[in-house]
C-alpha cells in the first residue's frame, strides 16, 4: 500500500486509475477468488480413516457411498516428527497446523513452541469458527484446532483454552472436563458469562445467527453408534452449517468421525461399519452444501489408519469380511477428498501438513507457502 500512495502523489493524472487498481488489489488479497468472497471450509476427520475402512462402504452400504461423489482425489503420508506410525495428536497437529511434531504433542513444535492453526488464522481473518467431535471436544483431534499443550492428556487445561478461543460452535463430549475439574473452576458458567448458549443433553433445533453455541452432549465421549448414539453427527453438523453460513466473513468448520478408529483398536467390524454409515450420512450433508453454495471447499480425509484394516474374501463363497491385522494405527498413506473451490489442488501425493499450506493458499493467509 505505501507503493501505492507514492505513485498517487506523484502521478497526479493517473491517480484516479491508480486508486483504483490498488483497490481491486486489497480486494483479491482478501479474497482470491474470482467472486470476490471468502471461501468457507469444511474439514472433515475420519479418525482413523484409511482405504480399506473407506472401501467398506463399496461392499456393505446398501446405497451408493457418497464418496463415490468426489473427482479430486489425493494421498497423505501421516508420519509424525518422532514416529512412523503417528498418533491422533501429531497428525492433528499436522493437519491443523501445517508442522509436524512428536507423538502425543498438540498445537506445538517438536521443542514444544505454540503453534497457530488454520482455524485461528481464519479466525483472525473475520471467519467463524466450528468444531464438532463424537469423542470429548478436548480430545486430540478436536484439540489440535485450539489448543496448544505439551501432552494430549492435559485435558483440563485444553478446555480452558477452548473456553478462551472464542469458537462460535461447538458440540461433542467432555463435559467433565469443563465442571469436575481438579482445580475446582466451572468452565461451563464461564462460558455462560461468555455468552454462549450451553446444552447437555439435546441439541437446539436452531440458533440464532449471533449466538455462540456450546454443545457438551455428554461426561467423556458421546455413545458409539451401535449402542445408540442416534444422528448426532448428521444434526450438529446441519445446526452448524445453518449457524456459520450466516456469516459474511466467511466459515471454517471441523467435524471428526471419531470412533472409526475405535472400532480398529476393538477389531469389531460391525462397529466399524456402523461409523462408516453414520460418517456417509454426515458426508452427504457436507456434500449436498458444497454442491449448493460455490464458494466453500469441503475437504475430507483421515488422521491415520487403524486396524490394519481388509476385506477378504470367506472360504465358502463369494462373500467378503472385513478383518484386522492389528489392533493399533499404521502407516498406510490415507486418501484426501476434495470438492468445491480449489479442489483440484488436492489431487496427488504430498505430507498430511500440506493440507494445511493448500487451505492457506486457497483462503489468502499466506500466498508463499508450497508455491
Ligand atoms: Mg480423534
Ligand atoms: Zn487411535
Amino acid at each position: 500500500m505505501l507503493i501505492c500512495k507514492q505513485k498517487i502523489f506523484s502521478v497526479s493524472l493517473a491517480a484516479l486509475m491508480l486508486v483504483t487498481s490498488c483497490n481491486n488489489t486489497k480486494q483479491s488479497d482478501k479474497f482470491p477468488n474470482k467472486e470476490e468472497k471468502p471461501i468457507n471450509i469444511i474439514l472433515m476427520i475420519g479418525d482413523g480413516m484409511g482405504v480399506s475402512q473407506i472401501s467398506t462402504m463399496f461392499y456393505f452400504n446398501p446405497e451408493d457411498s457418497e464418496f463415490k461423489r468426489f473427482e479430486h482425489i489425493g494421498f497423505i503420508k501421516t508420519s509424525s516428527a518422532s514416529n512412523k506410525v503417528t498418533d491422533s495428536a501429531a497428525a492433528g497437529t499436522a493437519l491443523a497446523t501445517g508442522h509436524k511434531t512428536y507423538n502425543r504433542g498438540i498445537g506445538v513444535t517438536p521443542d514444544s513452541v505454540s503453534l497457530t492453526s488454520i482455524m485461528k488464522l481464519l479466525q483472525n481473518k473475520g471467519y467463524q469458527t466450528g468444531l464438532i467431535s463424537l469423542s470429548s471436544i478436548t480430545d486430540a483431534t478436536p484439540a489440535s484446532f485450539y489448543a496448544n499443550v505439551t501432552d494430549r492428556n492435559m485435558q483440563e487445561e485444553i478446555a480452558r483454552q477452548l473456553v478462551e478461543s472464542n469458537i462460535d460452535f461447538f458440540a461433542g463430549g467432555g463435559l467433565k472436563f469443563f465442571n469436575q475439574r481438579f482445580d475446582g473452576l466451572n468452565l461451563t458458567s464461564l462460558l455462560k458469562q461468555k455468552g454462549y448458549l450451553l446444552d447437555s443433553l439435546v441439541l437446539p433445533a436452531s440458533i440464532k445467527s449471533e449466538e455462540k453455541f456450546a454443545g457438551l452432549m455428554a461426561n467423556d465421549g458421546l455413545l458409539p453408534k451401535h449402542e445408540g448414539r442416534g444422528q448426532f453427527l448428521k444434526e450438529a453438523t446441519e445446526l452448524a452449517l445453518n449457524r456459520l453460513s450466516g456469516s459474511q466473513n466467511g466459515f471454517f468448520l471441523m467435524i471428526e468421525g471419531s470412533y472409526i478408529d475405535w472400532a480398529g483398536h476393538a477389531k469389531n467390524s460391525e462397529f466399524l461399519i456402523a461409523e462408516m454409515l453414520d460418517f456417509e450420512e454426515t458426508l452427504k450433508v457436507a456434500i449436498d452444501y458444497v454442491d449448493n453454495n460455490k464458494n466453500t471447499l469441503l475437504i475430507v480425509t483421515g488422521d491415520h489408519e487403524t486396524g490394519g484394516v481388509s476385506i477378504e474374501k470367506t472360504n465358502n463363497s463369494d462373500s467378503v469380511v472385513v478383518t484386522f491385522k492389528t489392533d493399533q494405527h499404521t502407516a498406510d498413506l490415507i486418501p484426501v477428498f476434495a470438492k468445491g473451490f480449489g479442489e483440484e489442488q488436492f489431487r496427488g501425493f504430498y505430507e498430511n501438513t500440506d493440507v494445511f499450506n493448500k487451505i492457506s493458499i486457497l483462503t489468502g493467509i499466506n500466498k508463499n507457502i508450497g508455491r
